[in-house]
């Protein structure tokens, strides 16, 4: 089917109190599989370009990619910019075809991230597109920021935050961080909830790589409408490969290796996408 936008995924989801993964993407192999790894287990999900994969991939030829695989399944399949902070490059992704675009301002102090996130609601709008915004700072585990309570998004922001920017989700800070975690995260699941009363708006967790699935499956329950997960795949990725030329160092066919390499991808991203409950 044509691509679907991910404020109608997310609505979807929010209404069945679900969460839809999206996956940082970045060639063939690691689209193909999240694409065809959704519709192998009847999920909906979303593919993201991360800002510094496009000296590997420009996003015109990663939403050209994207629309054309979404064609060929049944399932819901979004398209999503994320992390970005640049104004011109989201109107790049936006001219390119890009239906949905992470606002990040989340480094800002918070009028500074309302007068970002507005400016860039302002122009999406205009072009039917959905935006993304970030409140609290999720940061890097490698710094320990997973930890740092005090960059937690409290429930009173978020509403004033949603209701003066307009955007479409809102990723939070709960105890989550991007890259592997250096000790098992926490995820304060009775902040979510607060905020998930206090707005409307579908929320966002970043930072999936490592999460244990116990605390995914509530916090999918409490609140959570969009998981991100990059880290764990992109590693996957150059395991894949690693493994596959460790077991076969003289390899005659030019192209096992990526045939190797995408079954696996779409091994784990099936295994991942079991995770929400939500079955199309
Ligand atoms: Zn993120």
């Amino acid at each position: 089917m044509a691509l679907e936008k991910v404020r109608d995924i997310l609505k979807d989801a929010d209404a069945r109190n679900a969460s839809v993964i999206a996956f940082d993407a970045m060639d063939y192999p690691t689209i193909s599989s999240a694409i065809y790894g959704a519709q192998a287990v009847r999920r909906p999900v979303i593919l993201m370009l991360y800002p510094s994969m496009d000296r590997l991939i420009p996003l015109e030829a990663f939403a050209a990619m994207v629309r054309s695989l979404a064609a060929t399944v049944s399932v819901p399949v979004g398209l999503h910019l994320d992390h970005s902070s640049d104004f011109s490059y989201i109107l790049r992704a936006i001219r390119a075809g890009f239906t949905s675009v992470m606002a990040d301002g989340s480094t800002l102090p918070f009028e500074e991230n309302v007068a970002f996130t507005s400016s860039v609601v302002a122009v999406a709008d205009a072009f039917d597109v959905d935006v993304e915004g970030e409140l609290g700072h999720v940061g890097r585990a490698t710094d320990g920021d997973d930890k740092k309570e005090d960059q937690y998004t409290t429930a009173e922001e978020a509403r004033v935050f949603a209701e003066k920017t307009g955007v479409a989700s809102l990723a939070v800070a709960i105890g989550s961080a991007h890259g592997f975690y250096t000790s098992t995260p926490r995820l304060a699941i009775d902040r979510l909830e607060e905020i998930n009363h206090a707005t409307d708006v579908p929320l966002v967790l970043h930072g999936g790589s490592g999460i244990p699935h116990e605390q995914l499956e509530v916090a999918f329950r409490k609140g959570i409408n969009k998981f991100n997960v990059g880290t764990e795949f992109f590693h996957l990725n150059q395991v894949a490969a690693a493994d596959y030329f460790k077991e076969n160092p003289s390899p005659v066919n030019a192209f096992a290796h990526i045939d190797s390499v995408q079954a696996k991808l779409q091994e784990y991203i099936e295994k991942k996408l079991l995770l929400t409950t939500w079955e199309i």
